[in-house]
């Protein structure tokens, strides 16, 4: 394995440089359990820093605040290029950091070069309006920056999770503090490297590795922050709520889910089990928003189990590198024990292990877990109820549209559902009656820079992507002019 030769300082107000402790952070590749790289991790006081530097670049008579919103989407557009001309070292770094396949980071990346492209759009095109009031009176308002805005990004999807908040709080005239996650703390500093050479002021971006309860914690109360993104675990999220109150900042919780995947009698099986099939095993199963129940009707129940059992014990393992597998390895050993945890848990409650169980036998070195699937689970179940955040299937019989309602419903979660049908009046009346913040149909879980994303219930507040982003990073400013 090649090491890690790419930015590893904090980049605060437009200047790269140790943390004020000299303490590292080291990243290790899931694949190989090697190191990876030692990046420099920030603490209390360099965070305060990096505040200081975005709120000075986010003054109302600062270059940023007052730059022409042309020339700002041209910054945004240029943050883009620069991302994509860095494309083919940034998809080794996070296959690397995180352990994904390089084929799974290569889309993580070109999802984060379109959404700025997207969002730079918007910059020349955030319009407020005007109200008519008394005789001889003009009001109106306009949408202005909030200000200062933190990013704190999970390990799962590092650069795309950081990219989604980052892009829409520029493209509407904010500066960023970004803090990844210190499982994975190597492609935001790409970030840097980007606003560098789109030629951003200083201090506009900044970014800051460092743990969650030190640096984190710090961002999330700080006051001079006016907005907090949060992406991460449903448990921080509420303290990262708790925090922001203290300097009275918004903030947007994308949190965890435990998304149905339903099945109905009438529709294409074969369609079906492949959209479940990246709905639970891509990104080996880390994802917010993944399928991770597969409710089915009881007449196709048993095809079901069946058809995600071949599909599971077909999907070739290795996430490396120099590896061709399609399903890589879970972050860390502590991922790895808490899946391998659950699927016990499942087995204790009652589950058939219908495929996969355990760790791979041909894999001694790295993190990997086998594509699991967990048939006669009841919703009742743990695994049926609690986030597992790894390639573990749980698949749920009901008997008819009813209780397949009330099932995908009955979860503390509401982020992504999906419904396979070919019965037009159902699918439209099952997504009606789900309480999800996402339904898709006939569909895996799918998105797009355009469509907004986030959840109901324990799965968050708030929409990233999508013109609600540019709601989220604007304030309404009204203006009364008395004309008399
Ligand atoms: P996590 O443990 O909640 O961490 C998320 C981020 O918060 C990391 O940067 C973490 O830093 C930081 N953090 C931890 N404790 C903190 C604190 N007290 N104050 C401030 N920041 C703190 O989540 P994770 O384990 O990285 O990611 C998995 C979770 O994210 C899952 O629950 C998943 O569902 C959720 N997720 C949600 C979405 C969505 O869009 N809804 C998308 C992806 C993932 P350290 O890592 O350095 O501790
Ligand atoms: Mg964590």
């Amino acid at each position: 394995m090649t090491r890690y030769s790419g930015p590893t300082e904090l980049y605060i107000g437009g200047e790269w440089r140790n943390a004020n402790s000299g303490e590292t952070i080291n990243s290790v590749d899931p694949a190989s359990e090697e190191e990876y790289a030692t990046v420099q991790k920030a603490d209390e006081s360099d965070v305060d820093e990096a505040v200081q530097a975005a709120a000075a670049a986010a003054e109302r008579s600062s270059e940023w605040s007052t730059m022409d919103p042309d020339v700002r989407r041209e910054h945004v557009r240029g943050m883009a290029d620069a991302i994509e001309a860095m494309k083919d070292e940034l998809t080794l770094v996070e296959s690397h950091d995180n352990g994904k396949t390089p084929f799974e980071a290569g889309l993580e990346i070109d999802m984060v070069i379109d959404t700025f492209r997207y969002y730079a759009g918007w910059s020349d095109k955030i319009k407020g309006s005007e109200i008519p009031v008394s005789d001889s009176r003009l009001n109106y308002t306009t949408r202005d920056p909030v200000g200062v805005t933190a990013h704190i990004a999970p390990w799962n999807y590092p650069f795309q999770l950081a990219g989604r908040g980052i892009a829409p709080a520029l493209a509407t005239g904010n500066t960023v503090v970004l803090k990844p996650s210190s499982v994975t703390p190597l492609s935001a500093l790409y970030y840097a490297k980007a606003a560098e050479k789109a030629g951003l002021p200083d201090g506009v971006v900044n970014v800051v590795p460092g743990s969650g309860s030190g640096a984190g914690s710090a961002l999330a109360s700080h006051d001079g922050v006016d907005h907090v993104t949060f992406t991460g675990s449903t448990g921080v999220g509420k303290s990262i709520q708790r925090d922001a109150a203290e300097a009275v900042a918004d903030a947007t919780l994308e949190l965890g889910g435990k998304g149905p995947a339903i099945v109905f009698p009438d529709a294409d099986l074969d369609t079906a089990s492949r959209g479940v099939q990246y709905g639970i095993f891509m990104n080996a199963g880390q994802m917010c928003w993944a399928n991770s129940r597969l409710v089915v009707h009881e007449d196709v129940y048993d095809e079901m189990v069946e058809k995600m059992a071949t599909i599971a014990e077909g999907i070739p393992i290795g996430g490396g590198i120099d590896d061709d597998g399609q399903m890589g390895p879970v972050v860390n050993k502590e991922q790895l024990e808490e899946v391998l945890e659950y699927i016990e848990i499942g087995r204790d409650e009652g589950a058939t292990v219908a495929a996969g169980g355990g760790v791979p036998n041909e894999k001694d070195v790295g993190y990997f877990v086998e594509p699991t699937v967990l048939a006669d689970v009841t919703n009742d179940m743990t695994v049926a109820r609690e986030e597992i955040f790894g390639p573990v299937l749980s698949v749920i019989e009901v008997e008819d549209e009813a209780e397949a309602i009330e099932v995908a419903n009955d979860s503390p979660f509401g982020l992504t559902s999906c419904v396979w049908t070919n019965d037009l009046s159902r699918a439209h009346r099952v997504a009606d009656r789900l309480d999800y913040g996402m339904v898709m149909v006939n569909e895996t879980p799918n998105t797009w820079p355009q469509t907004p994303f986030g959840g109901t219930k324990m799965s968050g507040h708030g929409r990233a992507q999508g013109q609600e982003a540019i709601e989220t990073y604007t304030e309404v400013k009204n203006v009364h002019v008395n004309l008399d």
